[in-house]
């Protein structure tokens, strides 16, 4: 079948858009709506026609292979096509089931009526792409469902169900059972009761104190969403939408549009949106790979990462067994999920049965024969090489064969973990982030050994689970660890020579991050980094590290656990207050250290942390560790707060310019004599052929 059906209902005609996955308007899918839009109007035996799709869904909108292809651009446009529809002298309805969003919501307000399924799910979504809808949603959309609305659900650009907008004149009719059938029939009452074609375009908006609450509207973008120039254009698109006839409304959509489009915003985004879905594609696997069968977990150690792994599988129906030493552990660890979903209840987003459900799924046991049987075992005990070889060994002789077992360590070697094993095929990393519940992160970690298929199944774990997989080789630190070490590193020096903790923070929130490296630090805990300068200092005593650091942690500051930290910490508070002490000890270490403070410029700062993370990843990149620079990139903007509208380090070196980053790379050079700061192979390769890192 083509990418449509046309067929004739007795006087309708039914085009059924049947482009899988989701009706991508595509350009052999544009083309094939207005062959049928033709072919009905040349029909006399037809009165009407009825747009649909499959159930699954009317349409997603523009086709994202297309992006930024020639096909894209290539006519008909979307915009010839609902120009096609509005004007056809039958009537055109849309009949929408499962989704239909950005250029197919489009498509349906060009039609001249719209029936829904209840539970269709709605959504002009360009927003979250850095852009505004850009054939006609802006200008139809407040014309059905009135300004305040329109506004509010393209500024969100998150789906709504059709039943919602029942009161307005977006939809005209419900249909549930027999949809299609049900749909066909109403076109043919139209006709016989001779209902005019109505078009969208031809209703006035009649709203006489619109300018205030555009102004309000604008007030409150420019606060919330400052980074992202399309919240406020999708206010000047309605804004003209209101005082523009319908035609020169349309064309300054279309032009703030095309101005959105080149913003480095939505370059941006628009990146991060493809990066983020890319991540599951591993270069040397089929995507047909027969995966492992995954249908019961087991959890080594009921800990802060423990307890938040269980949720994950828990939240999705698969039983979880969780292994401890001590009862009183899990029962400690038990008893933190249960008061995590409870406070999931008191907001009412989750029910009581649900939790009760979800809560009947964990077993526990001090017994390793007890856990023999689980499919996927993920050991989350101390970060202790010996401790996770006497679990490994342990798991190796009970559990059953085909089993996988993974690590959630954060820094050992997952090949040693692996050969504490004589199945180091079935054996890898699964590195989730604090709140394991919470975060979206997951580096899987391939170790040198690990079987193909476990690779393979544990990736689709991962998004089965709703998390990010990003494949990782072994190296310390894996990629954002090793990353954050070398900007954390930076940090330190920029205290030493001049800065304070909260002037660094203020900086790289200023450039975007959602927290700061001291804020940051604090919240994970000093002595964390503490003790991994104490093991570079074994491993690579040439490495240099600000003692600063150590002062502060010597001192018993592990952040907001100890109450202070890099700033103080109010009992039950997160708020960090900058702490006059630390001041006070930061003159003295200077002195002590015959150091003379400079002044440092918030540009100063940007530089040397976000320049560092640059200069790692493109390492990571060269060693192969990770797959491809925008993995790296979702690393950051999914696990370390990066901003999106950056779209990741690497994707902002390209911004800067590569040229710009080597330069500056190579002064920190001289004026640190730090060998980090010796650009990386990587970028002077990219410079010498003239292309980008993040291949965008
Ligand atoms: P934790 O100290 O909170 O929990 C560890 C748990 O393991 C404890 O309850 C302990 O009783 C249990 N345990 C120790 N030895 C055991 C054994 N032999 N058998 C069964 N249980 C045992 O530690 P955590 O923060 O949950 O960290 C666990 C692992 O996750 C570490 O490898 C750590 O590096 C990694 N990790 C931690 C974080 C984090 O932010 N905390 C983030 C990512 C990864």
């Amino acid at each position: 079948m083509g990418p449509t059906q046309f067929e004739i209902k007795d006087s309708v005609a039914l085009i059924t858009l049947n482009s899988p996955p989701v009706n991508g308007l595509g350009h052999a899918l544009r083309i094939a709506i207005v062959e049928g839009i033709q072919q009905a109007q040349n029909n006399d035996a037809i009165q009407a026609i009825v747009i649909t799709g499959t159930e699954k869904a009317f349409s997603g909108g523009a086709d994202i292979k297309e992006f930024g292809t020639p096909k894209a651009v290539t006519e008909p446009h979307l915009h010839t096509v609902i120009h096609l529809i509005e004007s056809s002298t039958k009537p055109v309805i849309a009949a929408i089931r499962g989704v239909c969003m950005g250029g197919g919501m489009e498509l349906a307000l060009g039609c001249h009526y719209r029936v829904a399924h209840p539970k269709a799910s709605l959504a002009l979504p360009e927003i979250k792409l850095g852009l505004i809808p850009g054939a006609g949603g802006t200008q139809r959309m407040p014309r059905v469902i009135g300004v305040e609305k329109a506004l509010n659900f393209i500024l969100s650009g998150d789906p709504i169900p059709a039943i919602a907008f029942k009161a307005s004149a977006l939809i005209d009719a419900y249909f549930e059972d027999d949809f299609v059938g049900q749909a066909i029939a109403f076109a043919k009452q139209l006709v016989i009761d001779k209902k005019p074609i109505k078009k969208i375009r031809d209703i006035k908006i009649q709203y006489p104190n619109h300018e205030s609450f555009l102004q309000f509207s604008r007030n409150t973008v420019k606060t919330v969403a400052a980074p992202y120039p399309a919240a406020l254009k999708a206010i000047d698109a309605i804004a003209a939408a209101i005082t523009k006839p319908f035609d020169q409304g349309a064309a300054t959509e279309r032009e703030y549009f095309m101005e959105l489009m080149n913003t480095s915003v939505s370059r941006a985004m628009r990146y991060a949106f493809f990066a983020q879905r890319g991540t599951s594609k591993i270069s040397d696997i089929p995507s047909d790979t027969p995966l492992r069968e995954i249908k019961k977990i087991g959890i080594i150690g009921a800990g802060t990462m423990g307890g938040g792994i269980a949720m994950n599988f828990i939240n999705i129906g698969l039983p979880v067994m969780i292994l401890e030493t001590e009862q009183a552990k899990l029962d400690k660890g038990l008893a933190i999920i249960r008061a995590n979903y409870e406070n999931t209840v008191k907001k009412g987003k989750l029910t009581p049965e649900k939790m009760q459900q979800r809560m009947s799924l964990i077993q526990t046991t001090l017994d390793y024969s007890a856990i023999k049987d689980v499919d996927l075992v993920i050991e989350a005990v101390f970060e202790d090489l010996e401790v996770k070889e006497t679990v490994f060994k342990k798991l190796d002789e009970v559990m059953k064969k085909g089993a996988i077992l993974a690590s959630n360590t954060s820094t050992l070697d997952i090949n040693k973990i692996a050969n504490f094993t004589k199945r180091p095929q079935d054996v890898l990393g699964m590195h989730f982030f604090s709140p394991a519940n919470v975060m979206k992160l997951l580096e899987v970690v391939r170790g040198d050994q690990t079987s193909k298929d476990v690779l393979a199944t544990v990736m689709k774990l991962a998004q089965t689970i709703k998390k990010t997989p990003v494949v990782c080789r072994v190296c310390d630190g894996f990629i954002g660890n090793r990353m954050v070490e070398q900007y954390l590193r930076m940090a330190g020096f920029l205290l030493e020579q001049g800065a304070t903790p909260s002037q660094v923070d203020k900086a790289l929130e200023s450039f975007g991050m959602v927290m700061g490296p001291f804020r940051m630090s604090d919240l994970a805990g000093n002595d964390i980094g503490y003790a991994i300068r104490k093991r570079r200092l074994i491993e690579q005593p040439h490495l240099k590290y600000s003692k600063f650091a150590d002062v502060i942690s010597e001192a018993g500051r592990f952040g907001q656990k100890t109450g202070k930290g890099w700033y103080l910490y109010e009992p039950g508070n997160r708020k960090p207050i900058p702490d006059p002490e630390v001041d006070t000890m930061l003159v003295k270490f200077r002195a002590d250290n015959g150091i003379k403070a400079r002044k440092i410029s918030s540009e100063e700062i940007v530089q040397s942390c976000i320049f560092a993370l640059i200069n790692e990843g493109c390492r990571i990149l060269e060693e192969g560790i990770a797959q491809r620079a925008s993995d790296i990139d979702i690393v950051y903007l999914t696990g370390y707060g990066f901003p999106v509208y950056r779209g990741g380090p690497l994707k902002y070196a390209d911004e800067v310019g590569l040229y710009k980053v080597v330069q500056k790379l190579e002064q920190f050079y001289v004026s640190t004599q730090d060998e980090f700061w010796k650009p990386a192979k990587l970028l002077q390769d990219c410079i010498a052929q003239s292309t980008s890192i993040s291949g965008s």
